[in-house]
């Protein structure tokens, strides 16, 4: 027998993460030499700080490198806490605490306790990459609730009814968004909030985003709209946006404590805990001073204008300015249907991405990976250097179809 070993249903549904998928193939023609514009991943330009790097490395160097509690040691637990009240006046205790693998495995966790065959969950879109396949992993159906760009991307409750049927059991909501950078409305997280008592749905409130944040003024947030919502909403944040710790890999879940104990049960036996090295980082970074977080987010915001400036500028580009995160989610639908020089047919995202990046060197994330197919994403957490150059090759380039 010299056949293939065969491979599971289950990763035959799902995609590669796109976005990695992008970063990976703009870091390889980088390699080759090419002089590729990388927009594609979203982390931030940023080195963790230097006293949460040295917590890493006294951690190494006082031989903390076992294992630790299945849900992150207590004091990062108690910190996690601690924040949440400081930043929200949200009140938890650590056994309502898991600290995962990143905030994308605690995602993963939840899926994996809470939802299975039959079940759907609401996903408004346009989505995160990784929301659809964390949900079909587990067996369990996305459902996708179209966002309109004409209303700065926020909910609208009438949609959302006619997308709930008697098999939801949920909804994950990100705000501020990736890829739109938009916020959800008061309005929007009531409608949602009646809905999810209403009908017994869990929240999933991914807030990875909530420290960067463009102007002033508290965002609406889903567990401010009424104190009940506390016993169905799961808040998944982390460190590595706030703290410029893509690579530390630590995140963090706060819900009710029966969910915890069974996303704790999945972690004990998929992954144990999270570095031990990686969560004392996380402890000095959430204890510590939190100026960086604002920091770089007065960093982001120059070239926020830049960017918002200069994709507007182009013919045809309609762009939503994002509230929060280090996004831009440009329509570019109007250059659909047109032809390169090279005779390559620009039919949607997809092909536009691949033009963009073969022709003019520029990596983005197609839209059609977030699940709207009209727009393609650009990371603005890079230089301004690199921006400016970056829309002035995507001007010529999108002058260049005819
Ligand atoms: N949620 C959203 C919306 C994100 O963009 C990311 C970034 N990768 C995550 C969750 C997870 O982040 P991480 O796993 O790097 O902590
Ligand atoms: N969240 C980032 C992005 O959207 C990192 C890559 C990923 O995990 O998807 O680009």
């Amino acid at each position: 027998m010299d056949a293939p070993v065969e491979l599971a249903a289950r990763v035959k549904e799902i995609k590669a993460s796109p976005t990695l998928a992008v970063d990976a193939k703009a870091k390889a023609l980088k390699a080759e030499g090419a002089d590729v514009l990388n927009f594609s991943v979203g982390e931030p330009d940023f080195d963790t700080p230097a006293h949460v790097r040295e917590a890493g490395k006294e951690a190494i160097d006082q031989g903390f490198t076992r294992y630790t509690p299945v849900p992150g040691i207590l004091p990062l637990r108690q910190a996690v806490c601690d924040r949440m009240v400081a930043d929200h006046g949200w009140h938890y205790q650590p056994d309502q605490i898991q600290v995962s693998c990143g905030g994308k495995h605690g995602l993963y966790n939840m899926a994996q306790a809470l939802f299975g065959p039959g079940d759907e969950v609401l996903v408004p879109a346009p989505y995160w990459v990784s929301y659809p396949p964390i949900i079909q992993l587990a067996g369990a159906t996305p459902v996708i609730v179209p966002l309109d760009e004409k209303s700065d991307f926020d909910l609208d409750p009438a949609v959302l009814a006619r997308y709930a049927t008697a098999k939801t059991r949920g909804i994950i909501l990100n705000s501020p968004s990736n890829p739109t950078g938009s916020v959800l409305s008061a309005r929007a997280l009531a409608a949602i909030g009646e809905l999810a008592l209403e009908r017994g749905w869990v929240v999933i409130s991914d807030d990875i985003y909530d420290t960067i944040v463009y102007g002033g003024g508290k965002l609406p947030h889903i567990l401010d709209v009424d104190p009940r919502l506390a016993q169905r909403t799961l808040i998944l944040n982390g460190v590595s946006k706030s703290f410029a710790m893509t690579g530390w890999r630590i995140g963090y879940t706060a819900g009710p404590k029966h969910i915890i104990a069974a996303m704790n049960k999945i972690q004990s036996q998929a992954t144990s805990n999270p570095s031990s090295v990686a969560q004392k980082a996380a402890l000095a970074a959430l204890t510590g001073p939190q100026d960086f977080p604002r920091a770089m987010r007065d960093a982001f915001l120059p070239r926020l204008d830049f960017i918002i400036g200069a994709l507007t500028a182009i013919p045809g580009v309609s762009c939503v300015r994002p509230r929060g995160a280090f996004y831009v989610f440009p329509n570019v639908s109007a250059y659909f249907g047109k032809k390169s020089s090279s005779g390559k047919v620009i039919n949607d995202s997809v092909s536009l991405a691949d033009y963009l990046l073969e022709e003019a060197l520029l990596a983005t994330v197609p839209g059609a990976a977030f699940g709207a197919d009209q727009f393609i994403r650009f990371s603005f957490a890079t230089s301004m250097e690199i921006l400016e150059a970056g829309m002035q090759r995507l001007a010529k380039a999108l002058a260049g179809l005819s």
